[in-house]
């Protein structure tokens, strides 16, 4: 079923007519997908109180005419910035208050659009309207993001028996995401994390050379894209017998998690699921070791809103998909996170990431 591009549309109109825009553009791709449906890597639309018009280039014809619902597509030669600028100036007295995106365009894209549309426009940025509306998911995407995390799900469960020493990080990064790609991804969502032993100390550590030995501990963060939307999940393994400290700490971000999970619902903000997975690693006294914030949203970016994070006070909604990652890193020693994809509902939080989550020893 083809996603309801022109409500979309409609309720960004709406969201323009409320900051006082008569239009606005966008060169960001996921916003550009997620309005339109149009998957290419260079674009720009531009929408008007009653249309919406995609620029692009000769390469993009056949997709365009094939993905764009909801706007007319423009095929152009040259600058697609120059093309849309002459539009907005040709529409003269009727489209005088435009919104950009500012954190989605360079100053040189800037200065080459005000260039275009001449001196009657009133450029005014408009902050995160699209990804306001890409925060709460509909029934279809939620949908496609339960089989992405099944997918990552099935991913992870098809490496393990590959987790034996000797095993190098960066081939067993390459081993999942050979799987994703089998089962359908179109690639991985971010670049696979894969670490051993005193490495997982890094949250974000980029898989090496180096070798997995016994009684060492293995983080794998692993993420696909699958029609579009992302998945994201973290496991952290043992191979051999845990020693007592390891099991306790990874039943401290356990519980943490769990603490986020129950928090988590319509109406709470973000800061406050962050808070109830850290008071629990404080209570453990690992929380100095907490060096990151409990969550993200989530869909066709791997980062998107909301935030789960100290000082996000804006309430969650109904629909929203988020992580839920709390860990812990002692550097010289090593690191445990444990990731879940979860959507908010008014009452118990729906987890889509299905791979077992209690302490695994290999
Ligand atoms: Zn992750
Ligand atoms: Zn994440």
């Amino acid at each position: 079923m083809r996603p309801p591009f022109p409500q979309r549309l409609a309720r960004l109109r709406a969201l323009l007519q409320a900051s006082g825009l008569d239009a606005c553009v966008t060169l960001h791709r996921p916003n550009i997908l997620y309005l339109c449906g149009f998957s290419g890597s260079s674009a720009a639309l531009l929408i008007e109180p009653r249309g919406a018009r995609l620029f692009t280039d000769n390469r993009y014809a056949i997709q365009a005419a094939d993905e764009v619902h909801g706007a007319s597509v423009g095929i152009v030669q040259g600058s697609l910035l120059v093309a849309m600028g002459n539009r907005l100036q040709q529409a003269g007295i009727r489209l005088r208050r435009v919104g950009y995106e500012a954190s989605q365009l360079s100053v040189q894209q800037f200065k080459q659009l005000r260039k275009a549309t001449g001196e009657r426009v009133r450029w005014q940025p408009a902050h995160s309207l699209v990804e306001g509306l890409r925060a709460v998911k509909d029934h279809g995407e939620i949908g496609l993001m339960k089989a992405a995390a099944a997918l990552g799900s099935r991913a992870f469960e098809q490496v393990l028996p590959l987790i034996k020493p000797g095993i190098r990080e960066f081939e067993l990064a390459a081993e999942i995401e050979y799987r994703m790609r089998r089962m359908g991804a179109i690639g991985p969502a971010f670049e696979t994390i894969v670490a051993f032993g005193e490495r997982c100390a890094l949250p974000h550590a980029r898989p090496s050379g180096r070798r997995l030995r016994k009684n060492e501990l293995v983080v794998l963060d692993l993420g696909a894209i699958l029609q579009h939307y992302c998945c994201d999940l973290t496991r952290t393994v043992y191979v051999g017998r845990a020693p007592a400290r390891i099991r306790g700490w990874y039943q401290a971000v356990l519980e943490a998690q769990s603490a986020a999970r129950h928090t988590l619902r319509a109406g709470v903000t973000g800061s406050q699921v962050d808070e109830a997975a850290r008071n629990v690693l404080r209570k453990h006294r690992l929380g100095r070791f907490f060096t990151h914030s409990t969550g993200h949203g989530l869909g066709l970016e791997v980062h998107e809103d909301p935030r789960l994070a100290a000082g996000q006070t804006q309430k969650l909604q109904t629909s929203n998909v988020v992580t839920l990652e709390p860990g812990v890193y002692v550097e010289g020693v090593g690191g445990i996170r444990i990731e879940d994809d979860a959507v908010v509902t008014p009452g118990e939080a729906q987890i889509l990431t299905t791979a077992q989550r209690g302490l695994l020893e290999l």
